[in-house]
């Protein structure tokens, strides 16, 4: 809006066999979905790619210069951006100039402009620390204030994935999992022998529905699935692990409990 002042943002994505395998943005934006600012430039990058310039990967650019014109090229890097960069140059040359740094003992250095090679596993940018940090804040709030729909909306959003045949469902899926898993509630009500809550409980049985998906999806391959079964065999192991009716089986059978048990398994 015109209220607002307009800013620059520097956006950095990497693609590899057309997909998007990293994004970053100045922006700062935390979520799980890309920024609007990702958005713009991959529309960008697709509708009109003769305006982005195909370049060398940048080893390769420098490869080609001696030593005299080496020493240029950082020193005007190091000037254009010297309160952010000079740190970093500092701290690297001194791992340089040491004989034993860990920087010393690999041979060449990385380069995030010259893309993946043909081996490399190729899989869309999914910031999985913000997954995991969205699931357990919603999960640590109980399934209260729209956290348990945001938690639907996130098994949608892999309901979706999986729709697509993308990758990353299944990933999402486990990353979600590894939290749900991790919810300290778990082992409360484990201890007191009482079933977990009714809200939790949903949120459990739609997690078990998309783990069905996963695995029954005819077009996964098989070493996917013996990967899929391992990891939900670990899990099922778990002391922690509810099991499929929402109990941990040591308590008496209890008329209330078991209605809705039945009423929720009819759906
Ligand atoms: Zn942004």
């Amino acid at each position: 809006t015109a209220t607002e002042p307009e800013m620059t943002y520097k956006v950095a994505i990497s693609f590899d066999r057309c997909k998007i395998t990293s994004v970053t943005c100045g922006c700062g934006n935390k979520d799980i979905f890309y920024c609007a600012h990702v958005v713009a430039l991959s529309l960008y990058r697709i509708r009109k790619p003769d305006q982005v310039k195909l370049r060398l990967p940048i080893s390769e650019t420098l490869f080609q210069m001696n030593r005299d014109q080496l020493q240029k090229f950082v020193q005007y890097l190091i000037t254009a951006h010297h309160t952010e960069v000079l740190p970093t140059a500092q701290k690297l040359a001194d791992e340089i100039l040491s004989s034993n740094s860990e920087i010393n003992q690999v041979h060449g250095a990385p380069d995030p402009t010259a893309g993946a090679s043909i081996d490399d596993e190729n899989c869309w940018h999914l910031d999985e620390e913000q997954v995991r940090e969205q699931v357990k804040l919603f999960l640590s709030q109980g399934g209260y204030y729209g956290s348990g729909k945001q938690l639907n909306s996130m098994f949608a959003k892999v309901r979706e994935m999986l729709r697509m045949r993308d990758s990353n469902g299944a990933r999402m899926l486990t990353l979600i999992t590894e939290q749900f898993m991790a919810d300290p509630r778990l082992s409360l009500w484990r201890q007191q022998g009482t079933g977990i809550t009714e809200k939790c409980r949903q949120l459990w049985d739609e997690l078990g529905a998309l783990w069905v998906c996963v695995v029954l999806n005819p077009h996964c391959k098989l070493e996917e699935k013996s990967c899929w079964l391992r990891q939900l065999r670990k899990w099922g192991e778990m002391d922690v692990c509810p099991l499929e009716d929402g109990n941990y089986g040591n308590e008496l059978p209890n008329i209330t409990n078991a209605l809705t048990q039945s009423s929720g398994h009819s759906q």
